[in-house]
């Protein structure tokens, strides 16, 4: 959309959008491809100045992708110019940008405009999206591609404000910090920490990663692409399409084990404590390291290099959580004080007790972020009951801990151009999924999470809520939920209101 029709559309001057995104990672992104595509009405707000959500937040040092990148990009986009196998976060970024630029969505992009309010107008049946300078959008659909991991979480450390030295989390790096001979401190062993601890070890004078509970980690066998690779893929894109069905296979077939085979779990769980044994001589890091939970409860990381960086003089691990901060440092659960200059929390992100970055009020007033104050809960995890025409991208329970979550985003856009276009040819203004429909879906989902390896193997993780649900993982094979969003079925969704 030219700036010039943005203006009219603000003042209200205008048609509707048919669907207004916002965020810009690669759920936005994959939607305004398609609307454009498909010749809609669309706009897409970004609170940051540039585009890539999560692959523009998280910069820090040994950023990487842990899903083969032919199979972590966007279908009808392909990229022969991937260097690695696993290319690093800038490499991503850049991609993300020249998937807008060659198709061609840059108008569209508003960027340092942050939403502060979605609200449903009963009256025009439309979405009136406010944004923090005080214009006013207004859309007949809404996407919220604001993603699962964007808010960065803290950890719970008391006294943290009196720390004197240098504190930021990993998903705001902190560049112009030099770490050349200071103390420094990792928080957390996740897949940033496990990216980070290798990236910067060598740098510091003491790197200290203090660990309240030990990751499953299978070598990354990341590797370079050979010029000849890149060039049969640019000269034969076949070839890369095949890589990446096979790479897509491959991933899958984890599911087979996660869903009916959990003596295949333990088969891999005795191969990585052959790995541990293998790379970690030393006895009682090696005990350390040892997870004590099933493998697979957490997500499972992937890393070359992380054992190495363990062994290095400098590095040491510290076997427990960090209770209480003071002005030089830390203090953990033994009650031993660390002497820091810079903490570095690799703590993850607010996942499952956060709804909306904002407040999105849909029928009758209803606040999203109330309903889902409980736990958040969708149907097809992208439509919510008393939310008309509302869509969230990467919504509760489309997680995938073993596949790329591009080819769940892909589903979604698919859906939602099936949903608007039932919309049109029904001659209906807006849709919302039945509650009946929703609740007997969630019931369902819950059921068959209750038993399995996420929720009952031994951890505590990010996917579970405080009540012990699991509002984060899709429980089946990817392409099971994606043949569930190929098509749009009126009977699990009322229709309000008829088109003028
Ligand atoms: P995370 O998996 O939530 O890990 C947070 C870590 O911080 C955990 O090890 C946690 O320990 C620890 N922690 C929290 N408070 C602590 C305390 N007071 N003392 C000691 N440790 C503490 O976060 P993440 O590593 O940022 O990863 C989040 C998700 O982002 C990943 O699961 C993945 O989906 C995504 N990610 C992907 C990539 C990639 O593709 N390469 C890279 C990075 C992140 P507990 O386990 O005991 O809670």
């Amino acid at each position: 959309m030219k700036a010039s029709q943005l203006k009219q559309l603000q003042k209200g001057q205008t048609d509707l959008l048919d669907l207004l995104i916002v965020g810009s990672g690669f759920s936005g992104l994959c939607l305004a491809l398609q609307m454009q595509r498909a010749g809609k009405r669309w706009h897409l707000v970004e609170q940051a100045a540039s585009l890539g959500g999560t692959w523009r937040d998280n910069h820090y040092p040994g950023a990487a992708c842990d899903i083969p990148s032919n199979l972590y990009s966007i279908s009808f986009m392909p990229n022969p110019e991937w260097t690695r196998l696993f290319p690093p976060q800038a490499e991503i970024e850049a991609y993300m940008n020249r998937c807008a630029d060659q198709g061609g969505i840059r108008p569209g992009l508003q960027f340092n405009a942050r939403v502060i309010r979605a609200l449903w107008n009963e009256t025009d049946l439309c979405w009136r999206v406010t944004l923090a300078d005080g214009s006013e959008l207004r859309a007949r659909a809404l996407a919220l591609g604001t993603g699962g991991l964007s808010r960065p979480r803290m950890p719970q450390i008391e006294g943290l404000e009196r720390f004197a030295g240098t504190l930021f989390h990993s998903a705001r790096w902190r560049h112009d910090v030099d770490l050349a001979g200071k103390k420094v401190g990792v928080i957390g062993t996740g897949a940033s920490a496990i990216q980070i601890v290798p990236a910067i070890a060598a740098q510091c004078g003491s790197l200290t990663l203090f660990q309240r509970t030990p990751a499953w980690i299978v070598p990354r066998q990341d590797k370079a692409v050979s010029a000849e690779t890149q060039a049969l893929y640019r000269r034969r894109p076949w070839r890369q399409r095949l890589n990446r069905a096979l790479t897509y296979a491959r991933l899958e077939s984890r599911m087979f084990a996660f869903r009916s085979a959990p003596w295949l779990l333990k088969l891999a769980q005795g191969q990585v404590l052959k790995f541990i044994a293998a790379k970690v001589r030393d006895p009682v890091l090696r005990r350390q390291l040892t997870p004590d939970y099933k493998i697979g409860c957490k997500r499972i990381l992937l890393s070359d290099d992380f054992y190495r960086a363990l062994r290095q003089s400098n590095v040491r691990l510290v076997n427990q959580g960090v209770v209480r901060a003071t002005e030089h440092g830390v203090i953990t659960a033994d009650g031993q004080e660390h002497q820091l200059d810079v903490l570095v929390a690799a703590t993850g992100f607010l996942v499952t007790d956060a709804g909306a970055p904002f407040e999105v009020i849909g029928r009758d007033g209803v606040d999203l972020n109330q309903v889902w104050s409980a736990g958040p809960q969708a149907y097809l995890g992208t439509t919510v009951a008393g939310f008309p025409n509302l869509f969230v991208m990467t919504g509760p329970n489309t997680g995938s801990g073993h596949n790329s979550i591009i080819y769940i985003i892909e589903a979604q856009t698919r859906f939602v151009l099936k949903a608007l276009q039932a919309l049109d040819r029904a001659g209906v203004a807006a849709f919302e999924p039945r509650a009946d429909v929703q609740q007997r879906y969630n019931a369902d989902l819950q059921k068959r999470l209750a038993g399995s390896v996420w929720n009952a193997g031994g951890c505590s993780s990010w996917y579970l809520a405080a009540d012990g649900s699991n509002r984060v993982l899709w429980p089946d094979y990817t392409f099971r939920l994606r043949r569930s969003l190929s098509s749009f079925d009126w009977q699990a969704f009322h229709a309000i209101g008829a088109t003028a």
